[in-house]
């Protein structure tokens, strides 16, 4: 299936590694030029060169904290203009609510609720304008099922979730849509690091740690990230304009619910 975005331009955040990664090579396997971004200047190089590679599109790298104002003018500099943009930066750290001040809670919800918030509303007019816009936020599964030891992810990214429900359907009779995808469990580094933490507590092996995972959900594996880039760019798609404000979950059937 052609998705008919050949020639568009995207800015996808946090894009070195992982979902974000995924994402970027998606699109770029539809002809969509890129910017991406992430804090590490050498990863985010070689995962550059790797899309170019793969596919021929141009791509340009910007390096900073996109959670910072300077990381987020620094991108729009680079890319003032996109067609698509996505969303995504790394998730806050677990842990107990008490031990969470007011400086956690800032930076959980500048990096997973504002941030979006503000890329979004620097880019939507000229989408407006031209109507056509692709928005993807990276949410989480936790928005639906909440994972207590989660909480300030809980916590910004449905209040990300609640805003973006309101603005969607503001701009839809542009061709301008915004939908969230909630990935359950992937294999990227961020799942890795959680395994090792996991695995040091019990004593176990990470592999070990991972495989229980795969096997506690229906599909008896965890994702791999090219499924959800994949989902990104179908969302991406000039064939999903009537597709509004929707929380696609992708977790391989984990949270178990009659409708999700
Ligand atoms: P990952 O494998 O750790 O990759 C994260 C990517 O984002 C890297 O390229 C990283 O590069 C970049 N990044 C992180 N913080 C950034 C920032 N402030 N500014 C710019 N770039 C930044 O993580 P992932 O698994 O793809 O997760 C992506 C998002 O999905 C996270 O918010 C995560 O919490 C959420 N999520 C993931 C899963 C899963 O199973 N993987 C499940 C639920 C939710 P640098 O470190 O160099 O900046």
């Amino acid at each position: 299936m052609d998705l008919g975005i050949r020639g568009r331009r995207a800015l996808v955040c946090a894009a070195s590694k992982g979902l974000g990664r995924a994402c970027a090579m998606a699109l770029a396997q539809e002809g969509v030029a890129l910017t991406i971004t992430a804090r590490t200047a050498e990863a985010l190089e070689r995962t550059a060169a790797e899309i170019r590679a793969a596919t021929g599109v141009a791509v340009t790298t910007v390096a900073g904290d996109i959670a910072s104002a300077e990381g987020r003018a620094a991108a729009l500099a680079a890319c003032p203009d996109p067609d698509i943009l996505v969303n995504n930066a790394g998730g806050p750290p677990p842990g107990d609510f008490r031990d969470w001040d007011r400086e956690h809670w800032q930076r959980a919800l500048d990096a997973n609720m504002l941030t979006p918030i503000l890329l979004m509303r620097a880019v939507i007019d000229r989408m407006i304008a031209r109507r056509f816009g692709r928005i993807v936020n990276i949410t989480s599964a936790a928005v639906l099922s909440p994972i207590p030891r989660l909480g300030l992810s809980n916590g910004a990214r449905t209040g990300l979730t609640g805003f973006v429900a309101g603005l969607s359907r503001q701009v839809a009779r542009h061709n301008v849509t915004i939908n969230n995808l909630l990935p359950g469990a992937f294999l990227t580094d961020r799942l890795r690091s959680n395994a090792a933490d996991e695995a040091k507590a019990s004593g176990r092996a990470v592999e070990a740690v991972i495989a229980e995972r795969a096997e506690a959900g229906p599909a008896g594996r965890v994702g791999d990230p090219a499924e959800f880039g994949a989902a990104c760019a179908f969302l991406c798609g000039a064939q999903a304009g009537y597709i509004v404000g929707h929380n696609l979950l992708i977790d391989g059937g984990a949270t178990h619910a009659t409708f999700a």
